[in-house]
């Protein structure tokens, strides 16, 4: 089985179920270039734990972990299976790796898991393992997190982060749109492309200081933490694509990466 990429994926607004608009026709493409996946990972902005967490369900609930939005956006379910045994095998490495870590037999899967999941694979027939962020142990913990998880994907795991490229939910007042986008989004958003183009992980690790608008962009941090767990899971010699899905809102930006590893990849020709 060839080794899966790691992917990272903003998954914007709950709403994103219901009107996927670009991201979801990215992701349905994304799909189909990819080998199929034996099991998913995937780690969420809105699951948040003081330590890693992981899940254990074998029949994880579909979590609607927000307020005020359509009726209909809480009648979907995404029923994919849990994966106990895979569960227990992340546990296990990343106690290895030095990360003491938890298995919750109970948690479920947040909108930031099944959102771009169902656009992803919408017979939720993939299992899946929803994974923790620790939001106050900043990006290098998240990347030693994604590092640990790297054999997996020589498996067949499909490792992803999910969060947004920007998340300044506090713009939602400013009244900024498709057609007036806020001005710190491109900066951000090319400041932290190209870094990771550049393979600069020193810079990406250090973006609070070193990116554009990073407070503006990130007010707090938990919704760039998957970024780190997912270019982690792509071992040392990860290449990243840049998956354009346009600016949600005027300041909701969609990217999606993709991280290949190239030492795989050359040791593959
Ligand atoms: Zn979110």
């Amino acid at each position: 089985m060839p080794a899966l990429p790691s992917l990272y994926i903003s998954h914007g607004s709950p709403m994103t179920a219901l009107h996927p608009g670009q991201v979801g026709v990215r992701l349905a493409e994304l799909a189909q270039a990819l080998p199929r996946p034996k099991a998913i990972v995937i780690a969420s902005a809105h699951w948040l734990a003081r330590q890693p967490s992981v899940g254990g369900a074998a029949r994880p609930e579909t979590i609607h972990d927000f307020h005020g939005f359509p009726r209909e956006l809480y009648d979907i379910h995404y029923p994919a299976p849990g994966a106990p045994a895979l569960a227990a095998q992340v546990v296990e490495l990343l106690d290895k790796a030095g990360l003491p870590t938890m298995l919750d037999p109970e948690q479920g899967l947040d909108h930031g898991a099944w959102v771009p999941l169902r656009l992803l694979y919408p017979n939720a027939d993939i299992p899946v393992v929803p994974l923790s962020i620790q939001p106050k142990l900043g990006p290098e913990h998240q990347y030693i997190v994604g590092r640990a998880l790297a054999s997996l994907r020589e498996e067949g795991v499909l490792v992803i982060g999910s969060g947004s490229i920007t998340h300044n939910l506090h713009d939602f007042r400013l009244g900024y749109s498709e057609q007036n986008e806020a001005p710190y989004v491109r900066p951000f958003i090319d400041w932290i492309e190209q870094k990771l183009k550049a393979s600069d992980t020193a810079a990406l690790l250090d973006y609070r200081r070193q990116a554009p608008f990073a407070q503006r962009a990130h007010p707090t941090d938990e919704h760039l933490l998957p970024l780190y767990v997912a270019l982690g899971a792509a071992g040392e010699q990860a290449t990243a694509q840049r998956i354009d899905a346009g600016v949600d809102l005027g300041f909701l930006a969609m990217d999606i990466y993709r991280f290949d590893d190239a030492a795989i990849a050359s040791t593959a020709r």
